[in-house]
C-alpha cells in the first residue's frame, strides 16, 4: 500500500514551498537514492538539521555516459515510503519535502501518484525547448512546485524560456537552480560559475527565487563551501547541495558529495548576507556611486564624438581607421596610469578594448 507521509503540502494545495521566513533557503540530499540503509540514513541525519528546508533525492539520473547507474527509477518510491515509515517509528514524524528531478512525461506522472511536491528540470533537459513543452504540458493544472536549472549551455534565453513556457502552462510556484556551465579544457571547476548569467537571471526575473547549486559547479567536494559562500555574497535565495552518508562508495559523483558532518559544518561556517535593502548610509554611497556613473557615461559620450571627427580627418587623408601604433601608445598609457591609480590591470585592459572596439566601430561608419 501506498504511504504518503511525505506528501508535502505543495501537492495539494497551492502554497508556494520556496517561501520560508528565514533565508537562505536549503535544499540538500543524495545525488540519487540508491539503498533503503542509504535514504534512511541521510534523510534523518537531514531532518536533524534545522535549516534543512527541502530533501533533494534523485530517483531517475541523467548519465553523460550509458553504462553507469542511471538511478533506481520508480524501484525508489518503496524505498522513499519505507524509509519514512522507519524514521517515523524512530519518532522522526515531521521530515522536510522531498524533491527530484523529472525529465519526462512520465517521471512527472510518477511524482503525482507518489506525492512527491516539489521537481526540478534538470540542465539537460532545460536545453531542449521540445522536452520543456512536454513537461510544460505534463505539468498543466498539477500543483506541483518547479524549479529549473540553468542549461548547460551558457545561453540565458533558453534559461529564461524554459521558465515562460512553465509560466504559460499555469505552473505558479517556480524557482531558479544556478548549477553552472558546461566548458572544454583543463578547468578548475566541473561547470564554470559565470555568474554574470544567474544575474542577469536575477535581473530579469526578481520574484523567481535564485538558488546555487555548489556540488555540480565544482565538482570537488573541498570547493563546496567558496561556491556556496560566493552565491550567499551575491544575493542568491538559497542553496541545493549533494549529501551522502558515504560520499566515497556514492553510485553518481562521489567526488562532489559531502558526508552529513561536512555539510553541517559548511552550514555553521556560511556567512550569512542581510538582505535589508537600505541600511544606514548605503543610500548616500548609492546616489554617489550614480553620479560617478553619469559623470563616466557623459566622458564616454565626449570621448565618441573624438573619435567621430577624428574619423573625419582619416577620411580626408585615406587613412585606416585602425592604427596599431596610436593603440599600443593609448593603452600602454593607460596601463601605467592604472597601475599608478591602484586599478587591476586586465580590468582597465579590458575596459579599454571594449571602448576602442566602439570607437572603431563608430568610426567605420564615418569613413
Ligand atoms: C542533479 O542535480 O543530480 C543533476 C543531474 O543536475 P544537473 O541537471 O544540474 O546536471
Ligand atoms: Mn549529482
Amino acid at each position: 500500500m501506498h504511504t504518503d507521509y511525505h506528501r508535502h503540502e505543495a501537492s495539494t494545495t497551492m502554497s508556494n514551498p520556496f517561501t520560508t521566513s528565514h533565508s537562505p533557503f536549503i535544499i540538500a540530499g543524495p545525488c540519487s537514492i540508491e539503498s533503503e540503509a542509504q535514504f534512511t540514513s541521510v534523510t534523518r541525519r537531514l531532518a536533524a538539521i534545522a535549516e534543512v528546508d527541502m530533501i533533494r533525492c534523485g530517483i531517475w539520473k541523467p548519465r553523460t555516459r550509458p553504462g553507469g547507474f542511471q538511478g533506481m527509477g520508480v524501484d525508489a518510491f518503496p524505498v522513499i515510503d519505507s524509509a519514512v515509515r522507519r524514521l517515523a517509528d524512530e519518532g522522526l514524524t515531521h521530515l522536510p519535502p522531498f524533491c527530484c528531478e523529472v525529465a519526462t512525461p512520465m517521471h512527472v506522472e510518477q511524482c503525482l501518484r507518489h506525492g512527491i511536491g516539489t521537481v526540478w528540470i534538470g540542465a539537460r533537459t532545460t536545453g531542449n525547448p521540445f522536452m520543456v513543452d512536454e513537461l510544460a504540458n505534463a505539468l498543466r493544472g498539477t500543483a506541483l512546485a518547479v524549479m529549473v536549472k540553468n542549461p548547460s549551455s551558457p545561453d540565458i534565453k533558453l534559461w529564461l524560456g524554459a521558465v515562460e513556457r512553465l509560466r504559460a502552462a499555469g505552473v505558479e510556484s517556480l524557482a531558479a537552480v544556478h548549477r553552472g556551465f558546461a566548458q572544454y579544457g583543463e578547468r578548475t571547476y566541473r561547470n564554470a560559475p559565470l555568474w554574470e548569467l544567474p544575474i542577469e537571471f536575477k535581473r530579469s526575473c526578481p520574484d523567481i527565487p535564485l538558488f546555487c547549486d555548489p556540488s555540480h559547479i565544482t565538482g570537488r567536494r573541498d570547493l563546496v563551501r567558496h561556491i556556496a559562500q560566493t552565491a550567499l555574497d551575491l544575493h542568491f535565495d538559497g542553496l541545493m547541495v549533494e549529501v551522502h552518508p558515504e560520499p566515497t562508495q556514492a553510485l553518481t559523483d562521489p567526488d562532489q558529495q559531502l558526508s552529513p558532518a561536512l555539510f553541517a559544518q559548511m552550514l555553521d561556517q556560511l556567512k550569512r548576507r542581510s538582505h535589508d535593502e537600505n541600511p544606514d548610509g548605503l543610500t548616500l554611497l548609492r546616489s554617489r556611486i550614480d553620479s560617478v556613473d553619469g559623470e563616466l557615461l557623459r566622458l564616454l559620450a565626449q570621448r565618441m564624438d573624438l573619435a567621430r571627427d577624428i574619423a573625419a580627418v582619416k577620411r580626408q587623408h585615406n587613412m585606416a581607421v585602425f592604427q596599431p601604433q596610436r593603440w599600443n601608445a593609448v593603452l600602454s598609457s593607460k596601463l601605467e596610469q592604472a597601475r599608478h591609480l591602484g586599478l587591476d590591470e586586465e580590468f582597465v585592459k579590458a575596459l579599454f578594448e571594449k571602448i576602442h572596439s566602439e570607437s572603431i566601430r563608430l568610426q567605420q561608419g564615418e569613413i
